[in-house]
């Protein structure tokens, strides 16, 4: 079993008085190793003093892009260099909301995630299907498409989390049920290890989609669920720790 990611995604939320959450957040979480590993994923703004508040504690803190290249005329991008240089030690790639708003394709995908690599930074390289992909039966083809191109070119010694986001239910409060979320996960772990054998295994394959102090229990408790990749329910602290706290008893 993989030790579990719990990890926030702010998305374009967050001013320096919500640092606040991030000190309530580092103060309730435990530093052992047994207990799930907890990552807040902050706008770029935030990353310098959200770093520097959770110093000391098990919490990360990551970003939720960057570009592909690590500097350069890209006017208002971000790079995996800055980020890390910020504090950053994760950041998420491919996410469906900079897929669609931002036209980032596999390929884009797979550059970022590799640039990631060579900061030092942990990527979080996101899939998940459409409405539609998912009513025409297309779901497993489309991940498995997107783990092709996404991947592409990742070493097996490279340490990487994939997040599994169907986007009929980011933010709509709609959940996959638990039957379509194993499938999925059964797959990608199926995917990962036919690529890069032992390390496919350790690879760690979160859910993504209105995850929340509700329903935490029985997704996290899914074979192949590796933690939870959270939006909306990390920017309470409580919500955000109840489901922590829930990860931390499927634990042991
Ligand atoms: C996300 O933004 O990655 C996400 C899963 O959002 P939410 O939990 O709000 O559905």
């Amino acid at each position: 079993m993989n030790r579990k990611l719990i990890a926030g995604n702010w998305k374009m939320n967050g001013l320096r008085a919500d640092l606040q959450t991030v000190r309530d957040v580092c103060a309730a979480i435990k530093g052992e190793k047994t207990a799930p590993e907890t990552l807040l994923c902050v706008p770029a703004t935030l990353l310098v003093a959200a770093s520097a508040t959770a110093d000391g504690s098990a919490l990360r803190i990551g970003g939720q892009t960057c570009h592909s290249r690590q500097s350069g005329a890209f006017t208002g991008d971000v790079s995996a260099q800055m980020l890390q240089d910020a504090g950053a030690s994760y950041v998420i790639a491919g996410h469906s909301e900079r897929r669609t708003f931002h036209g980032e394709t596999d390929e884009i995908v797979a550059a970022q995630a590799a640039s990631a690599i060579a900061s030092g930074l942990v990527p979080i390289i996101c899939v998940g299907e459409t409405p539609g992909e998912r009513t025409s039966g297309e779901t497993l083809q489309v991940i498995e498409r997107q783990l092709t191109g996404s991947l592409a070119g990742l070493e097996a010694a490279s340490a990487f989390v994939i997040a599994y986001e169907p986007l009929w239910a980011i933010g709509t409060g709609k959940v996959a049920t638990p039957e379509q979320i194993a499938e999925v996960h059964d797959h990608v772990r199926g995917f990962l290890a036919n690529r890069f054998g032992a390390a496919g295994n350790a690879a760690r394959i979160l859910y993504g989609g209105s995850l929340n102090p509700g329903n935490a229990a029985e997704i996290l408790a899914i074979s192949n669920v590796d933690g939870g990749l959270i939006g909306g329910a990390s920017l309470k602290a409580a919500d955000f720790l109840a489901i922590y706290t829930t990860a931390c008893a499927l634990e042991g």
